[in-house]
């Protein structure tokens, strides 16, 4: 496989998250990146763009110009390997959950569904052994 990139080039626009203090509009050209779309990346090449700072969002790239740049940006990563939730992250996803599917549908779902004590006695979901499964 090779690596397929367009380029699109360098791009301000208006933050959407800063505001102006007087105004309380968005401000103008606040923040700015390089931009180019790939459909085909290499493993190694997608590695390397990574570590150079890159980001993406589906098919597009972009390289946020830190000097021109409103807002951090700040580069989060989970060696998903070594990774194993303690109580406060099975509680947040919990909590995520609970907000997203909201309290009707977790009863309508239980009801429709319930868990057999096979389930409920199951140990804790493990992310990554069940996508490695
Ligand atoms: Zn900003």
């Amino acid at each position: 496989m090779q690596s397929l990139v367009t380029p699109f080039g360098y791009s301000a626009e208006s933050c959407g998250y800063c505001k102006d203090a007087s105004t309380g509009r968005r401000t103008a050209n606040s923040r700015a990146s390089y931009y180019f779309s790939s459909k085909a990346l290499t493993v190694e090449a997608y590695q390397g763009l990574v570590d150079r700072g890159w980001r993406r969002s589906g098919t597009v790239f972009y390289k946020p110009d830190v000097l021109r740049h409103c807002c951090p940006h700040y580069t989060i990563r989970l060696p998903v390997a070594s990774f194993t939730p303690v109580k406060d992250h099975r509680r947040s996803i919990n909590r995520w959950n609970s907000f997203i599917l909201g309290d009707e549908y977790i009863k309508e779902a239980a009801r429709l569904h319930p868990k057999s004590k096979e389930l409920v006695d199951l140990p804790p979901f493990q992310l990554y052994q069940s996508k490695r499964a």
